[in-house]
């Protein structure tokens, strides 16, 4: 029988994770398809519920979702410390939540830059994204730095984390003294295209960029920071395929192939 996987959001209708996981399962022959389902907060629980009787094989969570499904799930000790989840897999008997976001975000930065022990790093965000990479980097050993619009979530997160924290003010200083930027939320995403919280001039030449929104590819932020002509800029492709092929491979126990799902992502991008 096909086997049946999922997105649950709101809104999903743009998500590019039905494209990326249907060309991994085409490309390795198996019989299973995945589809995107809208479900709002207050139905979260019955979602789950429901893909669970189905018989589903697995499914991912994402905006707004993402926190309040932990609720709903048992859950591996990163995801509870992280405190939200975006895959679930149904193989130990109950619903069970993971986070690949962060270990995502991880993997390309080592790719790119390769060990990132005591590299200075700011983050700038402190929603579910910026949260789990800022767990990830700072168990890799990184100095981590977390700015955010709303002072106290930043706050919060780096109590937890022995890292530290600032607001949106200054800017430019907190930049001078890191190596790494991420761009961990949402400025700069579709449709709003034209804004960015930093700007060529507030760059250093050492600085590598690393903005994880996807949509669009090129974001005003890496078009300032190439105007800046720092070291190295990442877009957020390769994180949405890695944490895409880690939950793949938490539900079949196969290791997808991930340039089959890149090639997929950044053909979806193209025709939007
Ligand atoms: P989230 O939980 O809603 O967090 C949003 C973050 O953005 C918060 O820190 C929020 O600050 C900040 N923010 C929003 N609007 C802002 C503004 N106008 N000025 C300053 N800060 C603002 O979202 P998320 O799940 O972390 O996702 C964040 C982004 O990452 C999204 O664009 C998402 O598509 C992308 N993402 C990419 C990947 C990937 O694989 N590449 C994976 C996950 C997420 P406050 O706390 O002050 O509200």
């Amino acid at each position: 029988m096909k086997e049946v996987y999922g997105v649950i959001g709101d809104p999903v209708e743009h998500s590019l994770s039905p494209v990326m996981h249907n060309a991994a399962f085409e490309a390795l022959n198996m019989d299973a398809i995945y589809l995107a389902f809208r479900v709002p907060p207050e139905y979260t629980r019955d979602a789950i519920r429901g893909a669970w009787s189905l018989g589903f094989s697995g499914l991912n969570v994402t905006i707004p979702l993402k926190e309040i499904a932990l609720s709903y799930v048992s859950a591996d000790e990163i995801a509870r410390k992280i405190g939200a989840i975006n895959t679930i897999s149904f193989k130990k008997g109950v619903p069970f939540g993971h986070n690949t976001d962060g270990i995502a975000a991880l993997k390309v930065l080592e790719e790119a830059v390769g060990d990132i022990r005591e590299k200075h790093v700011l983050i700038l965000g402190a929603g579910g994204a910026a949260k789990a990479i800022a767990f990830y980097l700072a168990s890799a050993g990184a100095f981590v730095k977390i700015a955010n619009r709303t002072a106290e979530r930043a706050a919060e997160i780096a109590s937890k984390l022995n890292a530290s924290w600032t607001d949106l003010e200054n800017l430019k200083e907190h930049i001078k003294d890191a190596e790494i930027l991420i761009n961990a939320t949402s400025v700069g995403m579709y449709p709003y295209v034209e804004n960015t919280l930093v700007t060529a001039e507030m760059m250093h030449h050492d600085l590598i960029v690393f903005d994880i929104v996807y949509n669009p590819v090129e974001t005003r932020l890496l078009r300032e920071a190439k105007k800046a002509d720092v070291k190295m800029t990442i877009d957020g492709v390769k994180m949405l395929v890695y944490q895409g092929a880690a939950a793949f491979e938490i539900w079949t126990g196969v290791e997808p192939p991930k340039d089959v799902m890149e090639r997929a992502v950044r053909n979806a991008l193209s025709d939007l």
